[in-house]
């Protein structure tokens, strides 16, 4: 009972907050992939890509969910909060990707956005994930609660999900992706200047692919 007053009190204007608009129709053919993913046609590719980074992730109902537009972003990673409550391991997750990219009246269409940049940013979405599933059900309550109030909590929290990325070898897709949005005339200067401050910048991901490199050889040299 007190859980379902927190979840309508707490929770509910987080997923209102963190959700954008609500969903409308999601475009219609789907896939199960591993028994627990639900992936659109459309980006299974891609998608079943992005996942085979993340063999953590393989025991964990992920359901990625076309949306007719999310506020200042092309996708979006959230727990399902039905189930926040039921312990980690039962908890679901939900990527919702916009069908049409529009920032700020500039609009991308799906099509339009490469395969590799397109992985890059689910293997974003899973870096968020990889983050959720440590956390308790009041750690993400804080979680988005600190995410829209403080726009350092914001980046810290990119920068978890793009670190997760990079350090699960998916360095160049994460790079394909900041390229993508840093060099594409027709976005926004407005939305490329929230990317470049609030994500990791095409040369710290350098600096960090540089860095795991080093490691694994010290690791191989045994030193
Ligand atoms: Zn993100």
């Amino acid at each position: 009972m007190i859980k379902r007053i927190i979840l309508t009190v707490i929770a509910m204007p987080l997923l209102v907050a963190l959700n954008g608009c609500a969903a409308k129709k999601d475009m219609k053919e789907k896939v199960v992939y591993q028994d627990n993913k639900v992936i659109p046609s459309k980006i299974l590719k891609e998608a079943k890509k992005a996942l085979s980074y993340y063999p953590e992730l393989e025991n964990v109902h992920i359901e990625f969910k076309f949306k007719d537009n999310i506020k200042k972003s092309f996708m979006q990673a959230q727990p399902q909060l039905s189930n926040l409550f039921k312990g980690k391991n039962k908890r679901r997750y939900n990527i919702y990707i916009s069908s049409k990219f529009v920032i700020e009246e500039e609009e991308v269409s799906m099509e339009e956005v490469p395969s590799e940049v397109l992985i890059g940013w689910l293997g974003h979405e899973l870096g968020h994930i990889m983050d959720y599933r440590e956390k308790t059900a009041a750690g993400l309550i804080i979680f988005g609660l600190r995410y829209i109030t403080s726009s350092n909590y914001i980046k810290e929290a990119e920068r978890a999900a793009d670190t997760f990325a990079v350090t699960h070898g998916m360095g160049d897709y994460i790079l394909a992706t900041k390229d993508f949005i840093l060099n594409n005339s027709s976005l926004s200067d407005a939305y490329k200047e929230r990317i470049a401050r609030l994500y990791l910048s095409p040369e710290e991901i350098i600096v960090l692919v540089n860095k795991l490199e080093e490691d694994l050889e010290k690791a191989e040299s045994g030193g």
